[in-house]
């Protein structure tokens, strides 16, 4: 892989490729991308960028401030596996090319600010990040009845085996049962080939690859590992896995989706991020605290939990990511920490004697966040905390269904909707906005923009289920 811009212009010569396709993130996570003929890709676009109008992108410019440049990362160069006509891909982060400065509202370039905050406050150099994103593969039917009816209609075990998790509805043989995927081998598992297609070409795109597997939820839910790395690439990272993964499963006539809760009463998918934070190439979690982390790792883990409610409007910035922090699916709702209890939504993996290995598992995160504001809120709550010596309080190593009611109140939970997070952020955001990463402008045009788009739009149209309901009544 090129790390330069001369290793990527000598490559552009020597394979003789024509076409350089320019991505870049929005706002809400989804690669946008235009494709330029190599003469106008020269050692300048690696620094100035190459210009395109901004107006149309989702929350972005108006239309009488426009221009703006992208302006690739040679480190992200590859040969993209879905174009038939040789074509090299490049991430780009975006600059104002009236003033040189990078956009405030690039999650790219704003997640480059949130490391170079990290540096400036002396608590360390490096953040490492390992995300774990999960998805559903299904056939190729958006909103047939069949589907329309196994979303919405199933409401006990049987009615999920009975339902659209189940392709034919009629021989029900090596179906997976509900919450039973994780994970038998085949014929019950027939995902294995799609899964180590996309494996393997995430490994030629650069993404540094470790397992792939079938996930908890009864129909289609798989994983791919990948494995840790800095913040920047781990944002590139997700979504080159999510353009693989959805690429690769419409290659074979399916449908992926990254929904964070796409089958009631079935496990959701998540996207859980492991953290850790090191200066001069030395970890800084391993100590002799509760789990053998350093009291830097408990402050910072004191953060997360404060500001938690506030990061999951960035984290899990669905309507559809608060249908999965419910209790029963492993997904988290406590504001807690511990070692071993999945329903905190920080966990502390066990990692032996290694202080490398030494990271905290943030649980709540779904893949609908965008992962640059996702990392960055979670770093910069880190860093608050560090700074503050925010006091994680008791880990939560008890079994909350032993607790009585009056005890499981004292523990803080998620926010139960997307507009509770939204409203979260706008009464909590100095520790986003008082290092500069974020602007104010930035966290304003968020919450209007998801209040307008999705918040509003939901609670305005009835859902299905209001039929079963109340059609009768
Ligand atoms: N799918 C679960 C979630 O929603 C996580 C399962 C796991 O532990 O990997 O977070
Ligand atoms: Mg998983
Ligand atoms: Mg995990």
């Amino acid at each position: 892989m090129p790390e330069t811009a001369q290793e990527v212009l000598n490559m552009i010569q020597d394979e003789n490729i024509e076409l350089i396709d320019l991505k870049f993130v929005d706002l809400f996570g989804i690669w946008q991308h235009c494709t330029f003929h190599r003469s106008l890709i020269d050692e300048d676009a690696f620094t100035d960028g190459v210009a395109f109008d901004g107006s149309s992108i989702r929350g972005w410019k108006a239309i009488n401030a426009s221009d703006m440049a992208m302006v690739p990362d040679p480190k992200t160069a590859w040969i993209d596996p879905f174009m038939e006509v040789p074509t090299l891909s490049m991430v780009c982060s975006i600059k104002e090319p009236r003033t040189g400065e990078w956009y405030d509202r690039d999650p790219r370039s704003l997640a480059q600010k949130a490391v170079d905050y990290l540096v400036s406050t002396g608590i360390g150099d490096t953040v490492y990040c390992g995300p774990e994103p999960e998805f559903f593969i299904f056939d190729d039917v958006r909103f047939g009845q069949k589907e329309y009816e196994g979303f919405y209609h199933i409401d006990s075990v049987e009615g999920i085996w009975n339902s659209g998790a189940s392709e034919d509805g009629g021989n029900l043989g090596y179906k997976t049962d509900h919450k039973r995927g994780y994970f038998p081998v085949a014929p019950s598992d027939t995902l294995q080939d799609i899964r180590s297609e996309m494996l393997l070409t995430m490994a030629k795109c650069g993404v540094p690859i470790e397992k792939h597997h079938h996930e908890v939820a009864s129909a289609g839910q798989c994983e791919l590992g990948i494995k840790f790395s800095n913040l920047i690439s781990a944002g590139d990272y997700v979504l080159t896995y999510k353009y693989i993964v959805k690429n690769v499963a419409r290659k074979h006539g399916k449908t992926a989706t990254f929904m964070p809760k796409p089958l009631f009463n079935d496990n959701g998918t998540g996207m859980h991020t492991h953290m850790s934070i090191w200066k001069d190439g030395q970890p800084l979690f391993f100590g002799d605290g509760y789990a053998d982390l350093s009291q830097t790792a408990l402050y910072f883990i004191g953060g997360i939990l404060k500001h938690a409610p506030s990061i999951l409007a960035f984290t899990n910035p669905s309507a559809n990511s608060y249908k999965r922090l419910v209790p029963g699916f492993e997904a988290p709702v406590n504001l807690a920490f511990s070692q071993g209890n999945r329903s905190a939504s920080v966990r502390i993996p066990l990692s032996g004697s290694n202080p490398k290995a030494k990271r905290f598992e943030f649980r709540c995160p779904d893949p609908t966040s965008n992962p640059y504001l996702g990392f960055s809120a979670m770093l910069l709550a880190g860093i608050d905390g560090v700074k503050n010596q925010i006091d994680p309080g008791e880990p939560l190593d008890v079994d909350i269904y032993e607790l009585s009611p009056e005890e499981l109140s004292k523990i803080p939970s998620t926010p139960g909707s997307l507009e509770g997070a939204l409203e979260a952020l706008e009464n909590d955001h100095g520790f986003l906005t008082d290092s500069g990463v974020f602007t104010e402008d930035f966290i304003d045009n968020w919450i209007q923009y998801k209040l307008d788009a999705e918040v509003n739009p939901l609670r305005l149209r009835p859902h299905p289920y209001e039929f079963a309901l109340y059609y009768d009544c």
